[in-house]
């Protein structure tokens, strides 16, 4: 029996039937539209929307199907909202109204008309589409609509829409759900979305499906709320990249390190496989915590993956190297990428700046400036502390000046490198110009940089009227104190001295522990000064101390005790110098890791006089390359010397 006429029907049933009435017909009908539609494709496809639209204009509804008719400018609209062309689809809109076509009745394309208007930032032309035709439209028209006003930054109107589209009884789904969360964390509304997290509980369609879900996890991430989260994640009936993507991203964003690297490896062992996002967000945390293996087994899975990886993860790639010290992989990474953005050229040139290898820097940029990449403020920010580090005053004044004639106007950190420049290489008098003559109100760094200049060429009277700013501007910042009081020491004015610890003792600041670490396997192994007494007593770390300790003597290292601030006797100074957790570290990873192998240990303060001798005469006796990254920069110390030429 055929099928009745007005039954609704999709394609393929209304093809049959005509297949059993009028073949001839349809197959001219049909050979017709998907002629249109096949042209339409292929000119949307690259990117030909002024044909593309002409045949549009040209076509009339009758030849075609309706169906088809509406692919066809599905298609048309998809090709314009990938390629953001407000012009394209404001010439079709008004095509479909001087028409008087009711295709926009159709709640696909007008979703797609919507939503084009919204990426183009013309919100306000999204809601006169959305005006048009319906009483109540259905659920993706309101979305899409909302989902503009997200879009352009107004996610209160995104929540307001959300209410009307619930008043005019139009139940939302999943699509609105998603949508609801996102507003509700982009408003800041934590209340608003664990009402949105309620109606989902209470949804009756059944279970939660996965993008609502993620939505759910991504929301609780935005406002902070992380026992929320790990509950969430939880429950979760199913897990795809896209979950554990939020919940690496939300513990990154907090600076959970460990924890991070640890979501990271439970993912790998479920084999979930990953996105370029997953490892983009990682690599930055191996950077942190200097640990070059798992950032290299990252980098091992990039090449099995045979896929080719995207800029961002590349850059990251480029910046873990750097600051895990390796900076050939750096180097070969950024030499093999296809393309580059600026990111990956102020990577690279930060990371030779902070290895101190300024001369390939300034190398590299003036490549970039032949290659015609435009430079930034981070640029020059690499460049003139680089050339800070390596002691390059005209060179870093020159670049100084050079930034403006770029159209980079200097800011604070600018201005931060230059006085680091003047002072290091003892200009202290122009120094304190500039820092006095800063446009903005200087930060505590420049005036810390400048007490370290003064330490480094020992002028004392400078020294205290700046230590006198500092402790105006960071009242509470021990480093500072500290300086001061190994500026006196180095100068033996040991009144002073004391008179700076007292000072301190009674504002109640405490030094901060120093701790430092190392990477041995996948574990991070953390060490604090004058901590670790069972390590320090074992046999083991008895053994190599001793034998390291004799072999230093002999080549002519004597503990250099005027950093400790303590009234003690020279012995127990000594002991004390001997053990800064850097220290412990470095015997730790002789002990742990095989002869030859590089150790790397990254700390939270500023490395002292006599741990940069202690590391140098270890380097030479032990053949080992020792690459220590404390809170300003590296230093590689190998067969008895430092990159930083001991002028850190
Ligand atoms: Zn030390
Ligand atoms: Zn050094």
């Amino acid at each position: 029996m055929l099928l009745p006429i007005s039954l609704p029907t999709t394609i393929t049933v209304k093809t049959k039937r005509r297949a059993t009435s009028t073949p001839r017909a349809t197959n001219t009908h049909k050979h017709r539209t998907t002629t249109f539609n096949s042209t339409l494709k292929s000119l949307c496809k690259w990117g030909n929307l002024d044909e593309a639209l002409r045949l549009i204009q040209s076509s009339k509804p009758a030849p075609i199907e309706k169906e088809e008719q509406e692919e066809g400018l599905s298609l048309f609209l998809h090709a314009c909202i990938s390629r953001r062309s407000l012009e394209h689809g404001r010439k079709l809109h008004l095509h479909l109204l001087r028409s008087q076509s009711r295709v926009l009745e159709n709640p696909t394309l007008k979703s797609k008309l919507i939503t084009l208007y919204s990426v183009c930032g013309r919100v306000d032309e999204a809601r006169l589409v959305f005006q048009i035709g319906h009483e109540s439209p259905p659920e993706p028209v309101w979305v899409a609509l909302a989902i503009g006003y997200s879009r352009n930054g107004f996610p209160h109107e995104a929540l307001l829409l959300y209410r009307d589209m619930l008043s005019r009884c139009s139940k939302p789904g999943n699509f609105a759900f998603s949508m609801a969360l996102k507003a509700s964390s982009d408003s800041g509304n934590a209340l608003v979305g664990r009402a949105i997290h309620a109606q989902i509980v209470k949804h009756d369609v059944g279970e939660a499906d996965q993008v609502v879900n993620n939505a759910l996890l991504g929301f609780y991430v935005e406002i902070g709320c992380f026992d929320e989260v790990l509950k969430m994640f939880e429950v979760m009936p199913r897990r795809n990249v896209v979950s554990w993507n939020t919940l690496i991203a939300g513990l990154a964003g907090q600076d959970r390190v460990p924890e991070t690297l640890g979501a990271f490896r439970v993912m790998q062992g479920e084999g979930m496989g990953f996105s370029w996002i997953t490892l983009t967000t990682v690599l930055p945390m191996c950077a942190q915590l200097t640990a070059l293996h798992s950032g290299k087994e990252i980098h091992g899975q990039i090449l099995k993956s045979r896929k080719n990886a995207d800029v961002p993860l590349l850059n990251s790639l480029m910046d873990m190297y750097a600051k895990c010290g390796e900076i050939g992989y750096c180097e070969k990474v950024f030499d093999r990428m296809r393309s580059r953005d600026l990111t990956s050229w102020n990577t690279m040139l930060a990371g030779y700046s902070t290895n101190g290898q300024i001369h390939k820097a300034l190398a590299l940029f003036d490549e970039m400036i032949r290659s015609c990449i435009e430079p930034d403020e981070i640029t020059f920010v690499a460049l003139l502390s680089g050339c800070s580090h390596s002691g390059l005053r005209s060179e870093g004044q020159r670049l100084f000046t050079v930034m403006q004639d770029y159209g980079v106007k200097p800011s604070l950190e600018h201005y931060a490198c230059l006085v680091d420049i003047l002072g290091r290489s003892g200009k202290l008098d122009e120094a304190l110009t500039v820092a006095e003559n800063i446009p903005m109100r200087p930060s505590g760094s420049i005036w810390g940089s400048l007490l370290n200049s003064c330490r480094l060429h020992g002028n004392v009277p400078l020294a205290e009227i700046v230590a006198e700013r500092l402790f105006e501007i960071e009242p509470n910042n021990p480093g500072n104190f500290v300086m001061l009081s190994n500026i006196y020491a180095n100068a033996g004015m040991w009144e002073d001295v004391k008179r700076v610890r007292e000072r301190m003792a009674m504002t109640g600041i405490k030094k901060d522990a120093g701790c430092s670490w190392i990477q041995m396997k996948h574990k991070i192994h953390i060490f604090v000064a004058g901590g670790s007494t069972d390590f320090r007593s074992s046999a083991e770390y008895i053994k190599i101390w001793n034998e390291l300790s004799n072999a230093i003597k002999n080549l002519g290292y004597t503990a250099n005790t005027s950093v400790v601030l303590h009234d003690i006797n020279e012995d127990m100074k000594a002991t004390w110098v001997c053990e800064h957790s850097e220290r412990l570290a470095a015997v730790s990873a002789l002990i742990h890791t095989g002869a030859g192998m590089p150790i790397r240990i990254t700390k939270n303060l500023r490395v002292c006089v006599d741990c940069h001798s202690w590391m140098k005469a270890v380097s030479e006796v032990t053949g080992r390359l020792i690459v220590l990254r404390d809170t300003n920069r590296f230093h590689h110390f190998e067969n008895g010397t430092c990159s930083c030429k001991d002028f850190w």
